[in-house]
């Protein structure tokens, strides 16, 4: 059986980024590649908050930060400098935060984490399991390095390819002590994860109540109308800085 197949029998769940799919995701990368792997990881964020980690695979040239997602016989749309993506299942829409975004925000935590190593390389890599994706913009300019891939076989190909002509960095040492640190350093226990699991749902509240008056829910301005190759949307006005956007400038959903 394939780990796709197995991936199929997971009893289905909207949008669900489960343990399931780190856990196959985990032992799947460990038979290719020469890496730690670490999964579910949760660190600081700064501000008080968390970030938590699908995967992180320290590799010779660097670290890999891979974000999971199931959207299971979905079709996922989005722009790399856009902050709403949408995907479809069912003919109905659903919009999601994007998860290059996410992972960006990953990455930067675990950079502040990391810090006394020095700058070590680190790669993005979105995993999202669905029928197809479109993604334009998958590495806009002064962003690290992303990668995209919508099954477990391709996210072989994008951690094989993401950092193919970059130097080898970290010797076998490096790469342990890395992997030591984190595992100190990371939040263990229940009480942390329900924490961390409570505080995404305040976030998403609040994110909801900003949306639904018409604001960027990070600068909290109003949005201004724009247009877009697709129609028009509803950006912050803080572009580029900030790329929040979305489709309507009252969310119904
Ligand atoms: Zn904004």
């Amino acid at each position: 059986m394939s780990f796709i197949e197995i991936l199929k029998k997971i009893p289905s769940a909207n949008e669900r980024r489960g343990s399931f799919g780190e856990y196959f995701a985990a032992s799947y990368a460990r038979r290719f590649i020469d890496a730690l792997v670490l999964k579910d990881v949760l660190i600081d964020g700064g501000n008080g908050q968390t970030s938590q980690i699908d995967m992180i695979l320290i590799g010779a040239k660097g670290l890999y930060v891979v974000e999971v997602k199931l959207y299971k016989g979905a079709k996922v749309y989005g722009d790399g400098t856009r902050s709403t993506w949408y995907y479809y299942r069912g003919g109905k829409e659903y919009d999601i935060y994007s998860p290059l975004m996410q992972n960006e925000g990953h990455i930067r935590s675990l950079k502040k984490l990391l810090a006394d190593f020095g700058d070590i390389p680190m790669f993005s890599v979105v995993t999202m399991i669905c029928s197809s994706f479109r993604i334009s913009n998958i590495n806009p300019p002064g962003v690290i390095e992303n990668g995209v891939c919508n099954s477990l076989p391709s996210m072989k190909k994008v951690l094989q390819l993401i950092a193919k002509d970059k130097p080898a960095v970290l010797d076998d040492a490096k790469k342990r002590a890395i992997y030591d640190y984190i595992l100190a350093h990371q939040h263990t226990g229940k009480d942390e994860r329900i924490k961390h699991k409570e505080a995404v749902r305040e976030l998403k509240k609040s994110v909801e109540t900003l949306k639904q008056n018409g604001l960027c829910p990070r600068c909290r301005v109003p949005l201004v109308p724009r247009k877009g190759k697709y129609g028009e949307f509803y950006a912050c006005p803080n572009y580029p800085k900030c790329r929040y956007t979305q489709k309507e400038n009252v969310s119904e959903k």
